[in-house]
């Protein structure tokens, strides 16, 4: 029997429903354990607190778009005001905004992982079969040369000059009409987000997705979730409505992403008994520069990143264990005008030279590796709110410096006539300057301005409770049937792009939930009523 989607105007009343399983998040997490456990026949229902945006409301207009898919419109900061925290907030998460980029996690990540904090179940053999399935479901591969744009083109002649590795990106994509669109949402259903893959198949078996819907709070019985009530956000007003949605089930899986997850939890009340939730946390800062060609490179068509340089990946150390570089994928940078405009860090006449010559102006990007021991921490506030702090310790700040600087040299190699860095102090450059400046680089609030697009931790998985949030079946310790599937399980970053790593994951989760669920499902016990909605 096929599932349908809920929204605000469906929610008019105090509603109550059951199901097997309770999935809160309908970004790469939870959309997977949807689709994975609606294909067991399993009744899931999904709560997402953004709106329902189907791909035919897709105007491919930027300011709407951010509006609609990106968090708080891309305005929400880190607790010093400095990072600015990109997420996803709408049915589907990051993914509908995603460039798609698919790595699988590195090997030497998932040994850490194991080696470092005692993850088990989830090395390379157990996540091969995941991913070779994923790369099917989301058509992921390498683009051949057609979808590489001009700065893609520039990227890879620049560090085969400069003899820096690099490849092609593997994206999931299918038919890409080179529009540029990716962060706005792909009108063509190009780009392979959660909306048009796993939402869609956890939908036609069976599962029901409330939009609009903010769950709020757990009530807990003997160890166990016995409910889940949920506020109704009017989207029209896009503040709260007087109505509630409660749901009774099973098992409930948290999968709010890397921003909300570990919040949701503290709001709830876990802290006394786990004292790493919200510690841990990692974010991936990504620095931009841009620069002025002498040719057009018209930075908002074709793919974002095609190509990609992952010399660096890995940073590196001195016989004394001194930082000496890397530590970061250096990537072509894709962003429409608005967002270019805003972050060129020059006023008046500066900005509008630059502006005059839009199309020529092209961009790179890297994200760093958060080092382990300078993680940050996500708290709550006394009315409720998130906030994130990020300490932005000596080894970090160095790695941010090197990157800069390695985009600065990309750049010029790509034969950049004039390099800015984004941020206040507006850091600027010609070709054979001198690149000194960037060691006095302030990694301050503004100082240095940084996207913030990979959140992981804050629920990390590890054995024992005093360090960690889940166990290795991502179920939190000490509650039988409340699990987390999505990037806040990560003990550290992924040193890659996440989201290949969060589906293979929730792969992991969806299978224990079955397990915790054993025989049975409401479906089969109680068809009718785990498939009405009073709505
Ligand atoms: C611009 C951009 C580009 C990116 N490009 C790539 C890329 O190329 N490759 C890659 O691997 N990764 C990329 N990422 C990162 C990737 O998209 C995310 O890491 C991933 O999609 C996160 O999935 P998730 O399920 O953990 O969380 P999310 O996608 O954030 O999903 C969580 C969902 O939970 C909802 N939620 C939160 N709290 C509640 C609540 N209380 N009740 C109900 N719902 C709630 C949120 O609204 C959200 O929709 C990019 C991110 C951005 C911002």
């Amino acid at each position: 029997m096929s599932g349908r989607v809920f929204e605000f105007r469906d929610l008019t009343a105090d509603t109550a429903v059951t199901a097997d399983v309770c999935v809160v998040g309908s970004g790469c997490g939870g959309a997977t354990v949807a689709h994975r456990l609606a294909a067991r026949g399993v009744d899931v229902v999904v709560l997402e607190q953004g709106g329902y945006y189907p791909t035919g409301s897709f105007d491919q207009d930027e300011l709407n778009m951010n509006a609609k898919l990106s968090a708080e419109r891309s305005l929400k900061t880190s607790a010093d005001g400095g990072t600015s925290l990109l997420y996803g907030h709408n049915v589907g998460g990051a993914s509908v905004h995603y460039w798609a980029d698919s790595f699988r996690t590195p090997a030497d990540r998932l040994a850490l992982w194991a080696q470092r904090y005692g993850i088990t179940g989830h090395d390379v053999a157990t996540l091969t079969p995941a991913w070779d399935e994923l790369t099917q479901t989301l058509s992921v591969h390498e683009a051949p040369d057609e979808y590489f744009n001009r700065m893609n083109q520039l990227v890879r002649q620049a560090a085969t000059t400069l003899r820096w590795r690099g490849d092609r990106v593997p994206a999931a994509r299918r038919n890409c009409q080179k529009s540029g669109h990716c962060m706005q949402g792909c009108l063509y259903e190009a780009k392979r987000s959660q909306l048009v893959t796993h939402l869609r198949t956890a939908v036609e078996n069976g599962a029901r997705i409330y939009a609009d819907v903010r769950a709020q709070h757990l009530d807990f019985a003997a160890g166990r979730v016995q409910s889940l009530r949920a506020q109704i956000i009017d989207r029209a007003r896009a503040a709260p409505s007087a109505a509630t949605l409660t749901v009774r089930a099973r098992a409930f899986v948290v999968a709010a992403g890397g921003y909300n997850s570990a919040a949701f939890l503290l709001r709830n009340g876990l802290a006394r008994q786990l004292p790493a939730l919200g510690k841990g946390f990692g974010f991936n800062p990504s620095p931009m520069v841009h620069a002025l060609y002498d040719e057009d490179i018209v930075l908002w068509r074709n793919i974002p990143a095609a190509w990609g340089i992952d010399e660096f990946r890995l940073a590196r150390y001195d016989s004394h264990g001194r930082y000496t570089e890397g530590g970061y994928l250096l990537m072509p940078n894709q962003i429409q005008p608005a967002m270019l405009a805003a972050t060129l860090p020059l006023f008046g006449d500066a900005h509008g030279e630059w502006m005059h010559q839009l199309a020529r102006i092209g961009s790179t990007i890297g994200w760093i590796d958060d080092h382990p021991d300078e993680l940050g921490e996500i708290r709550v506030d006394s009315k409720g709110a998130a906030r994130v702090h990020y300490p932005f310790g000596p080894i970090t700040t160095a790695m941010l410096r090197d990157l800069v600087r390695k985009q600065l040299q990309l750049q010029f190699a790509a034969g950049a006539k004039r390099a800015v860095v984004s941020g206040s102090q507006a850091l600027s450059f010609r070709p054979g300057e001198s690149l000194g400046a960037v060691d006095g680089l302030a990694v301050t609030a503004a100082g240095l301005h940084m996207g913030a697009p990979h959140p992981s931790g804050g629920c990390a998985m590890g054995p024992s409770p005093a360090t960690a949030v889940v166990d290795s079946s991502h179920r939190v310790h000490g509650f039988q049937n409340l699990f987390v599937a999505d990037s806040s399980v990560f003990p550290t970053a992924v040193s890659v792009d996440p989201s290949f790593t969060i589906m293979a994951f929730s792969y992991v989760a969806a299978q224990q939930v079955a397990a915790e669920l054993g025989g049975g499902s409401a479906r089969e016990t109680h068809p009718d009523g785990a498939r009405r909605a009073t709505a």
